[in-house]
């Protein structure tokens, strides 16, 4: 068993051990303990932005304060009726929340500000609301789910979007990439990371070349591997800037697999030594650096050190339950008996690694199993959402458009029309004495004729983009048509005229006939919604008042017939009886 790698996941962003991944060391961890010593007078809004950007990039160091503030920040941008902060407060909770894994109870929170980022158009809110749920994915161990979110994630970004931001999101796909084996995709963003980073500061240059060197480590490359820790060494120290436990831990792994086992263990201790003097609560680093410590005095026959390592790693890891590191730390006590040649315990301890590697599994397993539950029930209830606004939007009797989504739709197809130098027709059909059906037939045969002609209603639009049919109400009809011009939509609307009066109604209404009136008018440059019904209503009048079963088409603003100078072929050729005298 190659024991230096003990258990696969550990350098690339666990979410419990995103410092890892996330830029943002000391610097910012010392801006996001000061800004978490809040002052009491409420901070402005700029300040709650600048606050919420050092949260948003924190590694994974004193989490618990960070969701503390990010609570008391959403209730401050939520008195101040800021949602936009309200939600990246909310995220940032979140953020905390996967690395606790509390996994199952934030998914309906990520859909929910996913969808009003969708609905507001707000892509840093999306993009980062994927980028958690890449988190929460990455923690179930479903990597297709993670790269589909981080590809989603990345559309959202735009020229806006901050470099450290966007470094990110680089970092989080080019790590999502490798572990679903797309390795030569992955280095590509791992050296466009690397070349952003060196463009914000050393810290996150390091932090880039940090994850890549662990990339290429766990791909058995170690000469490479080790060619990235000597450049994130080189640039460290010119920058100034003092590699964190983390780096020391990478060091540590890559020098261990080399065979350079004194130099590990410095670095290793190096390491531990760090994060003592440096008072920092991260959740898993020293468990972990004392693992691989451990790992590099076993290789130098140091075998008791090694095993008060190992102790000390596992005395954090059962106090804390990191079960993850814990199965590692079990392997690592049956490689130590082997090492001291006392097989009898390396097997007893092997065992136990292997119960213990069972539990993680069938921690994972219940983890993924209740998160995809989740995440079902988020999606259900965003379809339900979704149908509801649709059939709130239709009549339900015809099926057509009601007056609703007329208000919602007409206004923008106006305005687009008008910057396009297109006009609109807009038409309303009247059924003529609808009231005699009803009273003659009945109310269930006037609720038919409604249907029927509404289907015909419906063909009359098409082609014509945008274009659609309303029910305004009772018996009265709205036809929009943009994308033709007024004389061809006219023309069509003289058809469908003739159509409801040539069609027989004889098995519907018996002997009573079905006719329309139909009035219209087109768009201009600058005609509003309400204008553009009441000339089209007064065309209508007009129409019935010269006896029914006609169209009657002006301009709004000539008061010029609308109708084709020429009869089209197609008028000329209709098999529709010809409009009654008017009357
Ligand atoms: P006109 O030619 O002047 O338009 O005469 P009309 O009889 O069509 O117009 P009027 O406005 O006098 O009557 C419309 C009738 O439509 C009255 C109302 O009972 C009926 N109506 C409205 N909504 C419905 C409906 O959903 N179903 C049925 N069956 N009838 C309806
Ligand atoms: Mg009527
Ligand atoms: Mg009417």
């Amino acid at each position: 068993m190659a024991d230096e790698v003990p258990g696969q996941a550990s350098r690339t962003p666990l979410p419990g051990d995103s410092a890892y991944a996330a830029p943002g060391g000391p610097v910012a961890r010392a801006d996001a303990r000061a800004a978490s010593a809040a002052t009491p007078r409420t901070p402005t809004i700029e300040e709650i932005s600048a606050e919420l950007d050092v949260l948003e990039s924190m590694s994974g160091y004193n989490i618990e304060a960070a969701y503390d503030r990010a609570v008391e920040l959403e209730r401050i941008s939520e008195g101040l009726c800021e949602t936009v902060l309200a939600l990246r407060a909310k995220l940032v909770q979140v953020d905390v929340q996967i690395r606790w894994g509390e996994l199952a109870s934030v998914v309906p929170v990520m859909w929910q500000v996913n969808a009003w980022a969708v609905a507001n158009g707000c892509r840093p809110l999306l993009a980062r609301s994927h980028l958690l749920m890449a988190r929460a994915y990455w923690e179930l161990a479903d990597m297709a789910s993670v790269l589909e979110h981080m590809v989603s994630s990345m559309e959202a970004l735009d020229e806006s979007t901050l470099p450290r931001i966007r470094l990110t999101h680089l970092m989080k796909l080019a790590d999502a990439l490798d572990e679903t084996g797309s390795v030569e995709a992955s280095r590509e963003r791992y050296r466009q990371a690397e070349r952003l980073a060196a463009t914000i500061d050393v810290e996150r240059h390091v932090t880039v070349l940090n994850n890549l060197a662990y990339a290429e480590y766990k791909a058995g490359r170690y000469d490479v591997a080790w060619e990235v820790v000597e450049r994130l060494l080189a640039i460290s120290e010119m920058g100034g800037y003092e590699p964190d436990p983390l780096i020391m831990d990478t060091v540590s792994r890559v020098q261990i697999a080399l065979g350079h086992y004194p130099e590990a263990v410095m670095a290793a201790q190096t390491g531990v030594l760090m994060h003592e003097s440096q008072e920092l609560t991260h959740a898993t680093i020293l468990p972990e650096v004392l693992l691989t410590l451990a790992l590099a005095q076993r290789h130098m026959g140091d075998t008791k050190n090694a095993q008060k390592s190992l102790d000390r790693s596992r005395m954090i890891c059962e106090e804390h339950g990191y079960t993850r590191i814990l199965v590692q730390v079990r392997q690592e006590q049956a490689e130590l008996h082997a090492a001291s040649n006392d097989y009898r315990r390396a097997f007893e301890a092997y065992k136990v690694y292997h119960a213990t590697e069972k539990e993680l599994v069938s921690i994972q397993q219940e983890a993924r199993a209740r998160t995809r539950q989740a995440m079902f029930e988020a999606a259900e209830a965003r379809q339900e959402a979704e149908l509801f606004r649709e059939q709130a939007r239709r009549d339900p009797l015809t099926g057509l458009r009601n007056r609703r989504y007329v208000d919602e739709h007409l206004p923008a197809i106006l305005t687009d029309a008008a910057a396009t130098g297109g006009s609109v027709t807009i038409a309303l059909v009247d059924l003529d004495h609808f009231k005699r059906i009803n009273d003659t037939c009945s109310h269930d045969v006037g609720d038919q004729v409604l249907v029927a002609i509404s289907g015909m209603l419906e063909a009359v639009p098409a082609g014509a983009t945008p274009g659609f049919a309303a029910r305004m109400g009772g018996e009265e009809f709205l036809l929009v048509m943009a994308g033709v011009t007024p004389t061809e939509a006219v023309a069509r609307l003289e058809d469908l005229r003739a159509s409801v009066a040539a069609r027989s109604w004889r098995s519907i209404t018996g002997d009573l006939p079905v006719t329309v009136s139909i009035g219209i008018t087109a768009s201009q440059a600058d005609s509003t919604q309400a204008e553009l019904l009441a000339l089209a209503d007064a065309n209508l009048y007009t129409a019935k008042h010269k006896g029914r079963n006609r169209v009657c088409a002006t301009s709004g603003a000539t008061g010029a017939s609308l109708f084709p100078a020429v009869p089209s072929d197609r008028r000329r050729h209709r098999d529709a009886p010809p409009p009654p005298a008017a009357g």
